[in-house]
């Protein structure tokens, strides 16, 4: 089989000097066995760093024929560095100083790390890429890491609330100050996905999800297909961030408790703090209840993973506001008004979520801060007990996302309170837009039925 190209037109003066930067032969595939493509061994699962190899996506001239994974470093952020490149801010072939950049925190190996079953959506050695590759760094190798682990200070309104109301010490050492000022260690995580074992978590062949992941990112990476030697794909999504209270060892020390919240993105309630659903509440509380359990000498985690909207995104998540509103807010139709937009309630598919968990060497999660039935279960199908699930406090609930909490606890969200029924969920209505929706000007529905003041 040969390389399918195409002939782009030759260089001339007007030609502007991003065109240059490239081969004017363009590589639109690549196929086992050419003269060109000889991947350095990627063994996923081996037994030290060494032997798995390291994950090799760039296309720098050092490296191209020796990549052994898909896609590009950054998740969605390498379309940025596409257009740093073209703009002429980056040059292409751009190697970065990793020079005092290494962790704040040397996580010991878990077993889980050599375990080709255990984490499939992460590269387990992605933090320490200048130890573990230092030789393939010296041969011009473009090694990049996926991981990096900082420290920080914090403050969150509602925890300098906690400190100021005196539910939370000032302990001098995880909370330092009467503002609430907190210390943290933060874990980012970019997504490395082996393909194998991706599959396996969904239940589906590899080759099929090599075709999907092919087709709805309008072809954009045809060497799923034309490469099944390369196991590796980094895809282009949002990945993770664990914040540590407490010191980071604790985490994988089975003698102390640990309080855990795994919090999926919701920029509009998280940061702005809207009321239309528990987000926020329940992301300061898990971070409260995290601190509580590090300064009572366990362990405190809250992971933050980039899935905006039930992975479904922000315009999605806007239509479907409107439609409800729109509709009548009313929590038995609340999952039916998501589905009419998105075609499925819920994208987040938590199957790859705890692998994070067993990279961080967690053996079993004494508080779970979390109500979600899907996290609970994929948390637990890895072989992770959890001792108690801790629900949001009533008090916490925000008025106007009761329609979402009591479908979703109607759904089999856990709950320590009454069941809900699907006659209740008919009662339980989110504020209209009639009342508030008001400054400027006002207009008709279509149906000439309803006025709707319209900001
Ligand atoms: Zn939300």
């Amino acid at each position: 089989m040969t390389t399918t190209t195409e002939q782009v037109p030759s260089s001339s003066e007007e030609q502007k000097p991003s065109t240059a930067r490239y081969a004017d032969r363009i590589v639109l595939t690549t196929y086992p066995g050419q003269s060109v493509v000889d991947p350095i061994p990627l063994t996923w699962g081996a037994q030290s760093p060494a032997e798995r190899g390291p994950v090799l996506v760039s296309r720098n001239r050092n490296t191209i024929s020796r990549r052994n994974a898909i896609g590009a470093h950054g998740g969605s952020y390498a379309i940025y560095n596409a257009l740093a490149v073209v703009a002429g801010d980056l040059p292409p072939d751009f190697r970065p100083d990793f020079l005092n950049t290494q962790p704040t925190f040397d996580f010991p190996t878990q077993p889980a790390w050599l375990d080709p079953t255990k984490i499939v959506a992460m590269d387990p050695f992605g933090h320490d890429i200048v130890k573990h590759y230092g030789k393939y760094l010296e041969q011009g190798i473009d090694v990049r890491p996926t991981i990096a682990i900082t420290r920080a200070s914090m403050r969150v309104s509602e925890i300098s609330e906690a400190v100021q109301s005196g539910r939370l010490p000032v302990d001098g050492a995880i909370v330092h100050s009467e503002q609430g000022d907190v210390r943290v260690t933060k874990v980012a995580v970019e997504p490395v996905w082996y393909l194998p074992g991706v599959a396996a978590r969904f239940g589906v062949d590899e080759g099929l999800l090599r075709r999907a992941l092919f087709e709805h990112t309008g072809g954009g990476y045809p060497e799923l297909v034309t490469r099944t030697d390369l196991k590796v794909f980094l895809p282009p999504i949002g990945g993770l961030t664990v914040y540590i209270f407490g010191p980071p060892e604790r985490v994988s020390d089975e003698k102390v408790k640990l309080a855990l919240r795994i919090h999926d993105e919701c920029n509009g309630s998280d940061v702005f703090q809207s009321d239309i659903c528990t987000c926020r509440p329940y992301l300061a509380f898990g971070i409260e209840e995290a601190i509580k359990e590090a300064q009572n000498g366990g362990s405190g985690v809250v992971i933050y993973f980039r899935k905006e909207g039930r992975a479904l995104g922000e315009v999605v998540k806007y239509l479907v506001y409107n439609s409800r509103k729109r509709g009548g807010d009313t929590a038995d139709k609340y999952f039916q008004r998501t589905e009419n937009v998105a075609g499925v309630k819920d994208m987040r598919f938590q199957a790859l979520m705890p692998d994070i968990l067993h990279w961080l060497g967690v053996k079993k999660i004494d508080r779970m801060l979390s109500m979600s039935n899907m996290k609970h279960d994929a948390i637990v199908e890895q072989g992770i007990p959890i001792l108690e699930r801790v629900p949001i406090p009533e008090e916490m609930i925000p008025a106007d996302s009761r329609v979402e909490i009591d479908a979703k606890i109607h759904a089999g969200y856990f709950t320590t309170g009454d069941a809900v029924t699907e006659e209740d969920l008919k009662n339980v209505k989110g504020r209209g837009w009639e009342c508030w929706e008001d400054t400027t000007g006002r207009f008709s529905d279509p149906s000439g039925k309803r006025l709707f003041l319209f900001a």
